[in-house]
């Protein structure tokens, strides 16, 4: 068997140990420390001078402690993308508030303006204003943020951004991660750069920020003793994963060169093939892609993308067909949804390849002889 080609993979830059050396040689092996606050610090140079990070476990725990924070309670509803994974959603379902599913749209394949509008207005129509609304930029695709921070103003709801796959993307030079009240960033080990696993919550009010870093280290009022007069959490990152995210900072800018150069190489080689379409940034967005994406039309093509999705499999490569909906997920169907099928459509012809940085020319070639025999 060859080998294993990922779907997106760790690429460390060379300096993480380093930092992780230090955590060791300064005994900081705690959830603080240096490389903890000098992690924060990067972030906020590099997404915005004006704004706040904390870093945390995993971008579900900043999820989840950001809805805490907007003060969403048991029994509200808050409108989410239904396109996404499913750690979008999940923490809506950890206070026990109810999920209102939104389409997206085709500019972007994340949530549409107009279904968001609709949404709102029938839910205030049925009695209950949603408390929150958490769009997403899926594949670091920016969503169409003007219209939804409008909307957002217009009936004062505040927005939970999930930013967990955009680090880097920009719209009018303004960087995903800055756009919400709250906003998220992940570093799990399949995203852009990683920390193992990680989290950041991200807001331009420092209160905010300080309030997340309270409840992230169990909530411990100011006293000699332990004294709790909220509920806490265990869920700030580690100083040594902190140490691999400090090093994996000093080459973000280098990685999404990267992964728009791997876009670029696919766009050049299938873009005059029939039935495959590729998803252009609209006009003043930039992608970190991320993922790069493509759209496979049966009809046009005649194969299907799970055709191309089990001819890669066979080789040992892996892709992966685009988020399933979250208001078709067994787990979340009985829920509201606004649309009118865009999502559904997608998950069935899209399809994520390969766009792992350390990919070299030879794993390339693996990838397009396959892909070119499917089209014989
Ligand atoms: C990865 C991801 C998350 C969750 O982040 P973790 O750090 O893995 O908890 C949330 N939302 C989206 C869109 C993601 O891709």
């Amino acid at each position: 068997m060859k080998p294993k080609i990922w779907l997106s993979s760790p690429h460390m830059g060379g300096t993480e140990e380093q930092f992780v050396k230090a955590a060791f040689d300064s005994n900081w092996i705690a959830p603080l420390g240096p490389n903890v606050n000098g992690f924060e610090q990067d972030l906020e140079l590099f997404l915005d001078n004006d704004c706040h990070v904390t870093v945390m476990s995993s971008g579900t725990a900043a999820l989840h402690l950001g809805l805490i924070l907007l003060g969403v309670k048991s029994g509200d509803e808050v409108i989410c993308q239904s396109m996404t994974f499913s750690a979008t959603a999940f923490p809506i379902s950890y206070i026990c508030a109810k999920p209102i599913f939104v389409d997206s749209e085709s500019d972007t394949w994340n949530i549409s303006p107009s279904f968001l509008e609709e949404a709102i207005k029938d839910r205030i129509a049925k009695g209950k204003k949603p408390k929150a609304i958490i769009p997403v930029h899926l594949y670091g695709m920016p969503a169409k943020m003007d219209e939804i921070l409008a909307i957002a103003r217009h009936y004062k709801i505040p927005v939970l951004e999930d930013a967990a796959e955009s680090l880097g993307s920009s719209i009018h030079g303004r960087n995903c991660g800055t756009f919400g009240d709250i906003s998220v960033l992940s570093f799990n080990g399949n995203k852009i750069i990683t920390t193992s696993g990680g989290g950041a919550l991200v807001s331009h009010n420092p209160d905010i920020v300080k309030d997340a870093r309270f409840l992230s280290t169990q909530a411990r009022d100011e006293a000699p003793h332990y004294q709790h007069s909220q509920i806490g959490y265990n869920y700030r990152m580690s100083n040594l994963c902190a140490g691999v995210g400090r090093g994996q900072m000093e080459v973000l800018a280098k990685r999404i060169a990267q992964r728009r150069s791997i876009y670029d190489k696919y766009y050049n080689k299938l873009k005059d093939k029939k039935g495959i379409y590729f998803l252009n940034e609209p006009d003043g967005f930039f992608s970190n892609r991320w993922l790069t994406t493509i759209l496979i039309n049966p009809d046009e093509a005649g194969f299907t993308r799970e055709d191309i999705r089990l001819s890669l499999e066979k080789e040992n490569i892996e892709s992966r067909p685009l988020w399933k909906p979250l208001h078709l997920q067994p787990i979340f169907n009985c829920y509201p949804f606004y649309g009118d099928g865009t999502s559904e459509k997608l998950f069935q012809n899209g399809l994520c390849l390969p766009s792992s940085t350390n990919l070299n020319e030879s794993d390339f070639n693996r990838i397009f002889e396959v892909i070119d025999s499917v089209f014989k």
